[in-house]
Order: C-alpha cells, then structure tokens, then sequence
C-alpha cells in the first residue's frame, strides 16, 4: 500500500478506460453519452466544480448539456428543466449541483430526476437501493474514495471505519458502502462527543465533516488510513497562519502533523476531489451503456 493515496493519478487511468469505453461503443450507440449539470445561481465554488465537470467532459468524449441557471429561479421552473432532460435523449445522466439557493427544496427536485439517469444517486430510489445492496448509480464522492481504497489495495472487511459526518451528499453513503464492503461502521457528527478517543480506534478514518484542519495527530493511530474528503480555501490573511504549512488548499485533516504518523492518507488537493468528477463520469459512461443497449462494461469501477 503507497503512503499517499493519489487521486488524481488513478482519476486519469480511469478517465483513460472510460474514454477507449465511448470510443468503441460509439458506432453502435450512434452517439456521445451525455451529461447534464445543472449549475443555480452564482456560488463561486459551485462555479468552479461545474467548470471541472465540463472539462473532464471534453477530456473523454462526453457532450455536456450544462445549464447555469438564474439565483430567483422558482422551484416549479426548475422542476420544469429537469423534466425536459429526463425526456432528451441525448442525456444520460443529470447532476444538480449542490449546495442550491435557499428558496428551493433540495429534496423535491432531486426526487424529479429520472432515477435512471440520477449521476449522483441522490434519488430516494437510489439511495434505498444502496440501502439494500441494490445495483444503482451511487453517489460519486463516496464512490470515489471506494475506488480509490480498491485500486491501492486497501482492506476494508473486518477493519474498524469511522466516517465524520453524516450528510446524504458524502456520510451516509459512505457508510453505508463501507458497511456493505464489510467494514465496522461507526458514524460521527456534531454532537459526537469525546472525538478523538473515537477515530483512535478506527483502522479507516474518513472524515467529511467540512471543518478545515478538524483532525490532527491526536484523533489518528498509526495503523490507520486516513482519506480527507473535506476541501477549503483558506481565507486570504490565514494562508500564513501561525505554523500551518503555507496553502491555498486544504482538508478536514491537519495532513503535516499526522503524514509522518498514519499508515497512508489521501492529499487535498489531489485525492478524494478528482476521483468525485471521475467517479461522475462513470456513472455518465454507465447509463449511456445501458440507454444504448452496450454490454455493461464498466460495472467493476463502481462500488
Ligand atoms: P455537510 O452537509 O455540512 O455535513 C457535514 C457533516 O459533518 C454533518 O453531518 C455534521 O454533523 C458533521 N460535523 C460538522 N462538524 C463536526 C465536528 N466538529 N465533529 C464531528 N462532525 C462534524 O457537508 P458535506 O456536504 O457532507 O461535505 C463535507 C465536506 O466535504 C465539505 O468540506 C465539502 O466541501 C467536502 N466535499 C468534498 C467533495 C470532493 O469532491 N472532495 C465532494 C463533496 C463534499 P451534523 O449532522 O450533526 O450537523
């Protein structure tokens, strides 16, 4: 097992196969799989992430059918989108970015994605199917740190995992694919208390709690394999902050002080976030396998 767990590394060897995968499924499908991301008002960081989506698009060959939508959009406007991207043929699977402006209800508008062409299994259907150990599209973050845990070879039966968070985005799921990979799941949140004496326990620490710099030396043993799902960038005027390492970037994980002590880690950048576009992708090439009536092809990428 390599100390650092590279993302961004295995995210290209991915984007490889899933690009050859649309290359010669092409002449029978008669055409690109497509994505759809639906981008609502202007968050700078959902701007930056819906531009990734777009280039990792162009990369392998899928058309993207991304639409930046208006901040006072009305909830049945929306809902009106995505029902004429459920009905296009060209599009196998659609994204709304979140986080979304306040006056709309997450819930309800990922329900009216077609949960066949769900890219980040947030539809109830494919999150009960996760539930039941059900094939379905998975949600892309925590299926990407299953990827990249597989691909270095990282065992997961029987060992203890503790997951920081419990959002519907990245925690829930995160165990639940842990739990389903055989793994000891205990899932912390806000009102965990007595953290550290938790994670020092776990074997496999993924931590989403979306609070820069929350774990250090003192939550982690030495055996244990640390994946930093958080990602931040540091106020201007903290970047020279006391004896942080000088960054623009970083994670929930202290990496300098636990690095040297852990067993292996996955960077920020260049770890869980690369593989979360590429995972997006897959689960894109996926549907359009099944739309165009290909053999199924690239199951063993998903969790
Ligand atoms: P979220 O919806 O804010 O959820 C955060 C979770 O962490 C909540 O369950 C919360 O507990 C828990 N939490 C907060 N503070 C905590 C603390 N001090 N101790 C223990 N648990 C704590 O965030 P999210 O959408 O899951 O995202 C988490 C992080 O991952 C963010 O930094 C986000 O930017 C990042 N992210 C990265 C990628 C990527 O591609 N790398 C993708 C998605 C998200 P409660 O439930 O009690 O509030």
């Amino acid at each position: 097992m390599p100390k650092i767990l590279d993302g961004k590394k295995l995210a290209q060897e991915i984007e490889l196969t899933l690009q050859q995968t649309i290359e010669s499924g092409l002449e029978v499908a008669e055409r690109p799989p497509g994505l759809a991301v639906l981008r609502v008002g202007n968050d700078p960081a959902s701007g930056v992430y819906v531009n990734y989506k777009e280039k990792a698009c162009d990369r392998i060959g899928v058309r993207s059918f991304a639409k930046h939508l208006k901040e006072d959009i009305s909830l049945e406007e929306l809902r009106e989108t995505i029902k004429t991207l459920n009905q296009e043929k060209n599009v196998d699977g659609i994204l709304l970015q979140l986080p979304l402006p306040s006056h709309l209800d997450e819930a309800t508008l990922l329900r009216s994605i077609d949960p066949d062409k769900d890219a980040d299994g947030l539809h109830p259907l494919n999150l009960g199917r996760l539930i039941k150990g059900e094939k379905g599209p998975r949600s892309c973050t925590p299926a990407g740190v299953m990827s990249l845990l597989k691909r270095n070879q990282i065992k997961i039966e029987g060992k203890r995992a503790v997951v920081i968070g419990r959002s519907i985005l990245v925690g829930k799921p995160m165990a639940l694919m842990l739990e389903a990979a055989n793994a000891t799941v205990t899932v912390a949140h806000s009102r965990t208390t007595d953290l550290p004496s938790l994670t020092r326990e776990a074997d496999l620490l993924v931590v989403a709690a979306g609070k820069p710099y929350l774990i250090g030396k003192n939550h982690v043993s030495e055996n244990c394999v640390v994946i930093d799902v958080g990602i931040h960038r540091l106020p201007t005027g903290q970047e020279n902050m006391n004896e942080l390492k000088k960054t623009k970037l970083c994670g929930d994980v202290k990496m300098f002080e636990i690095e040297d002590k852990v067993a292996a880690y996955s960077p920020v950048p260049g770890g869980v976030g690369p593989m979360t576009v590429t995972m997006l992708l897959a689960n894109t090439v996926d549907r359009w396998q099944k739309h165009c009536g290909l053999p199924l092809t690239i199951s063993h990428l998903l969790p």
